[in-house]
């Protein structure tokens, strides 16, 4: 018998933690299957899964730049990934291949189970309107907060997404406009910053009094420790502070249980993979 194969699919793909992360879980449920790293050519990403899925593969994780690839390859979308325009994970079934999408469920888990923030009737405010704000809406809106304000740079590029999320029968709780409108209304109790500012240590352009000094301040890169954004929230009051360890860990999980049909536990592997926000 020839053992399952499964793999993160990226480029670059040498600082993932994904395979730690499966050969964890692969450990710690008894479940036999290999996890490996491939680095896929920019243009030759269905090249890529199809020879994996011909050498045996049974599934993958698909990181920058190949989410939105990842979703026109398949033949089953799921709704998380059709209402994201993207996949971060695909089981293969012979001709079949499904494609889903757990970075909001990991988000929204990591948020309410692990951090234990309750989302329901809160005030959310989601910054940045690219790719991880498109997967996050919906799980957070499953949540029912009282508002989700999706705050961006590029103001038309939110005002659209929300357009779009609305056409699609979002509530009217969901929002969308510039940084220029925060601080005017009732203050945040949960912030996330779903921007790409924190990998090169830019701060946004937020208002102290945008901030509830009781919230949540959630910070969806991981390892860089107290970055701006969290510097900011901390400057303001903001009592919890997190970065987006949490999620990663809890997006993997998702996909192991689709995969195998057992959950791993994650709070261990969250606490040896967190870094200091300091
Ligand atoms: P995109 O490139 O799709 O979107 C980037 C967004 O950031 C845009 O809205 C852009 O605004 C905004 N932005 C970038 N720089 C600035 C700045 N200096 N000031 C204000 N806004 C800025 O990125 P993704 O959505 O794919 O990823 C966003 C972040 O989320 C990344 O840091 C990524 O690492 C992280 N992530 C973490 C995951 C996890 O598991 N923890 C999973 C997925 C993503 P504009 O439109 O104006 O250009």
């Amino acid at each position: 018998t020839t053992i399952d194969r499964y793999a993160v699919i990226g480029h670059p793909i040498g600082h993932s933690k994904s395979p730690a992360i499966h050969r964890a879980f692969a450990q710690a449920t008894g479940q036999a299957l290999e996890y490996d790293a491939i680095d896929s050519p920019p243009d030759a990403f269905v090249a890529t899964v199809d020879r994996f899925r011909a050498s045996g593969g049974r599934g993958v994780n698909v990181t920058v730049p190949f989410k939105l690839q990842a979703c026109a390859y398949a033949t089953d979308v799921s709704p998380a990934a059709r209402a994201a325009g993207a996949a971060n994970a695909l089981k293969f079934d012979g001709q079949r291949c499904w494609a889903e999408n757990f970075d909001g469920c990991g988000l929204v888990r990591d948020i309410r189970d692990n951090l234990g923030q309750r989302l329901r009737g809160r005030r959310v405010l989601l910054l940045g309107a690219g790719g991880a704000t498109r997967g996050a809406i919906l799980p957070l809106l499953e949540e029912r907060p009282a508002c989700l304000f999706v705050a961006n740079r590029t103001v038309s590029k939110a005002t659209a997404l929300v357009a779009e999320f609305h056409a699609a029968g979002a509530p009217n709780s969901l929002q969308g406009g510039g940084y220029d409108d925060l601080g005017r209304g009732d203050r945040f109790d949960i912030v996330i910053n779903a921007t790409s500012a924190s990998l090169t240590a830019e701060p946004l352009p937020l208002p102290a009094s945008a901030l509830h000094p009781d919230g949540l301040a959630y910070d969806m890169v991981y390892g860089k420790g107290l970055t701006p954004f969290l510097r900011q929230a901390q400057a303001a009051g903001m009592r919890q502070l997190a970065d987006g360890i949490g999620m990663l860990v809890e997006q993997a999980a998702e996909a192991f249980a689709w995969w195998r049909g057992v959950r791993p536990a994650t709070a261990d592997l969250i606490r040896r993979l967190s870094t200091p926000l300091t």
